[in-house]
């Protein structure tokens, strides 16, 4: 099991107040720290990288803004660091997947997060789209089915866009509906039935959560994918302050176990995960211990 971080993704700054801060990401590396695990270091991602998910004018006028401070809607803000951090958070799927036949899995510690960021846009927190860009890496270098799992509670619209044309990768979601950004609805399943939603009522907890699961595994066991990579946001925990489900670490655990197990044949094991979201910092530590927790388990086979 690798964790893979940098210690610029801790420098990004969107602004007093806001709800996506460095002490996020502290206190997903403590809940690691609890495991014994050690923290590699991230490569950063390069423009020919961001490319194949993002547009030339999008990675370009990112780019531009380089140790700058500048804000591009009302929730998403760079500070002078941000383009770095971004770059490296955005490369670390890159370092994990070329480790990949020695460690078959890793979970990459970085902010700023990178589901929202679509083809065109970055948002909602987001610069790069960090599992995207790994997903397009994967491909680049051979792999033919794709499963990204998205546990956040908001919907992932920026990974569902980029995708949408793309039958090599299949997106699974369970998101809190209605929330930011309004996307998800259950009939838009992309181009080649390849996006898979589930929206969850504000509200939701523990049981309808795993029953929604299994309706979606299995639909991952069928697409048999050769690597998983999952958006692994915490902000469905019953603490999180901005939405409202009532999950525990211990359902993120039990996901994470299901999902692992689901695709253990067909992938050989080989699981990237990602930190979206999660904007408590008690729940992200015991969440992520809970998730890594899971990844670590040597014991889950194929059923
Ligand atoms: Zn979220």
């Amino acid at each position: 099991m690798r964790v893979i971080s940098h210690e610029l993704c801790l420098k990004h700054d969107p602004g007093i107040g806001h709800p996506e801060h460095a002490g996020r990401l502290r206190a997903a590396l403590d809940g690691v720290q609890a495991l014994g695990l050690a923290v590699e270091v991230s490569q950063p991602a390069t423009q020919d990288q961001l490319e194949r998910v993002h547009s030339h004018g999008l990675v370009q006028s990112l780019l531009e803004q380089r140790g700058q401070n500048f804000r591009i809607d009302a929730d998403t803000a760079l500070s002078a660091d941000s383009i770095d951090a971004a770059l490296f958070a955005a490369g670390s799927g890159i370092t994990a997947l070329n480790g990949l036949s020695v460690v078959p899995r890793a979970f990459c510690a970085v902010r700023p997060p990178g589901h929202h960021a679509t083809r065109t846009q970055a948002m909602g927190f987001c610069l790069f789209n960090n599992v995207a860009v790994a997903a397009a890496e994967a491909i680049a270098q051979g792999f033919q089915r794709i499963a990204i799992v998205d546990f956040d509670v908001h919907h992932g619209n920026g990974t569902q866009d980029i995708f949408w044309n793309e039958a090599k990768v299949h997106y699974y979601s369970t998101h809190q509906s209605p929330l930011y950004p309004g996307t998800g609805a259950d009939d838009e399943t992309g181009a080649y039935a390849n996006i898979h939603n589930l929206g969850l009522a504000p509200g939701t907890g523990s049981e309808v959560f795993r029953a929604a699961w299994c309706q979606l595994l299995p639909r991952l066991a069928q697409q048999r994918p050769e690597l998983l990579l999952i958006s692994a946001g915490f902000d469905a925990h019953y603490l999180d302050p901005l939405a409202s489900l009532r999950l525990s670490e211990d359902d993120f655990a039990w996901l994470t176990s299901s999902l692992l197990e689901t695709t253990a044949f067909s992938s050989q094991g080989r699981c990237i995960s990602f930190l979206e979201g999660g904007y408590s910092p008690a729940a992200l530590t015991a969440c992520t211990k809970a998730h890594v927790g899971a990844m670590m388990d040597r014991s889950i086979t194929a059923r």
